[in-house]
């Protein structure tokens, strides 16, 4: 088995390519149909079943999340959705407390309209989730969780919580993952116990905000082909472009993410120190990912943090090769009700920061003229020349 960062460069060629003709780039398969051979005939017929160009795409998720299948959806959402829907109505979902606003909202909506009990349970505490598990009510179909979460970057120990799904008596619940926040190249859920892996690859997978795709890996092939009969069914399949575009990204998902981890662990040691920084959020794990939030005391200063900021755009997404900055009270969480979000630990005045590729210093100078607008004069003109120091040292006023 070779490298992961080899594998990314070294797609499988296309099934069924002549070698006479064997291109070295994935071709785009940009077509709804195929010709059949005869009737009943051929490896794809239609392409929301099967395109070669997903099928090179997907062989390529699987290798990354060591999973025997992975389904390429059309986005975060339609992949998180697919695995929430494995729950049937009179059944229930165990839900994380701290989830992505769009994954509450489809909650609620299952809850509301789909006959399908939803617990929420902050599963860093294993004897809330071993209660909630074993209360009475509906059985527990599906454990849906997200680590670290967005945007507070707490850790759930997936290991942990496999563990106690497979000692409790019963039907064992199926364990789903979102792992948007570090892809499989810095955490994979499989290997930790879960059954399902989820993420949004329009985050770090695709990596270059140009693109909404989802991602459903899994290691039983009996779940892997009840998600495919589902999503052949429902029409969620990732369309022949997007799959090429996100095999591209993935060939330097390796050296992206090499980069951007250490660009986040510099700026993250920056804001540490700042004075207009009340708390920082980071990975709490070794893996450091790229994106971290900060609490500066003040909504009216995080407005205008955000309102500063060149570099860092204002932008809903992250994982992208250019930094973005959000409050996610008012944009990614802003669907959640006001109370739920406070019982997230979510404050308005939370920034999150994601890192892109950027010099690393120029991120600095960035977020120092946007946190100390008057001091800022003077470091820029030093990074101009590269020697910035990063120490800030108080604000002016
Ligand atoms: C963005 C995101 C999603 C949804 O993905 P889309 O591609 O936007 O549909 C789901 N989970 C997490 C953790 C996300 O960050």
């Amino acid at each position: 088995m070779t490298a992961l960062a080899t594998r990314l460069v070294h797609p499988p060629p296309v099934p069924g390519a002549a070698p006479e003709t064997a291109p070295s780039s994935t071709p785009i398969y940009q077509t709804a149909t195929f010709t059949l051979p005869a009737e009943g005939e051929g490896r794809w017929d239609y392409t929301r079943s099967g395109n070669p160009t997903r099928d090179v795409l997907e062989a390529q998720l699987a290798a990354l999340d060591g999973a025997t299948t992975a389904l390429a959806y059309t986005s975060g959402m339609a992949a998180v959705t697919a695995v929430l829907r494995l729950a049937r109505p009179g059944e229930a979902i165990l839900a994380g407390s701290d989830l992505y606003g769009g994954t509450g909202r489809m909650l609620e909506e299952l809850a509301r309209h789909g006959g399908v009990a939803v617990r929420r349970v902050d599963p860093r505490d294993l004897e809330a989730v071993a209660a909630a598990l074993t209360s009475a009510g509906p059985p527990v179909a599906v454990v849906f969780v997200e680590t670290p979460t967005n945007p507070q970057l707490h850790t759930v120990d997936i290991e942990a919580l496999a563990r106690l799904l497979g000692a409790l008596p019963g039907r064992r619940p199926l364990l789903a993952v979102d792992n948007s926040m570090l892809s499989p190249y810095w955490q994979r859920p499989l290997e930790l116990g879960a059954d399902l892996a989820v993420q949004s690859a329009t985050k770090l997978l695709g990596g270059h905000g140009d693109l909404t795709a989802g991602v459903v890996a899994v290691a039983d092939r009996a779940l892997g082909e009840r998600l495919a009969f589902l999503r052949n069914a429902e029409g969620t399949a990732l369309p022949p472009f997007e799959a090429w575009l996100l095999l591209r990204g993935l060939e330097t998902l390796a050296v992206r993410l090499e980069r951007q981890g250490r660009t986040a662990a510099r700026v993250a040691a920056f804001l540490r120190e700042h004075p207009r920084v009340r708390r920082l959020y980071t990975a709490e794990s070794e893996t450091p990912g790229v994106v971290l939030s900060v609490e500066t005391g003040s909504v009216e200063l995080s407005k205008e943090i955000l309102t500063r900021t060149r570099l860092f755009r204002t932008t809903v997404s992250f994982g992208s090769v250019t930094a973005s900055i959000s409050r996610p009270w008012a944009m990614s969480h802003a669907s959640i009700p006001e109370n739920a979000r406070r019982a997230a630990g979510l404050t308005p005045e939370l920034l999150r920061l994601s890192v892109g590729l950027e010099d690393p210093e120029d991120l600095l100078v960035d977020l120092e003229t946007a946190l100390c607008p008057d001091r800022a004069r003077i470091s820029a003109g030093s990074a101009g020349s590269r020697k910035w120091s990063g120490s800030p040292g108080r604000c002016a006023g």
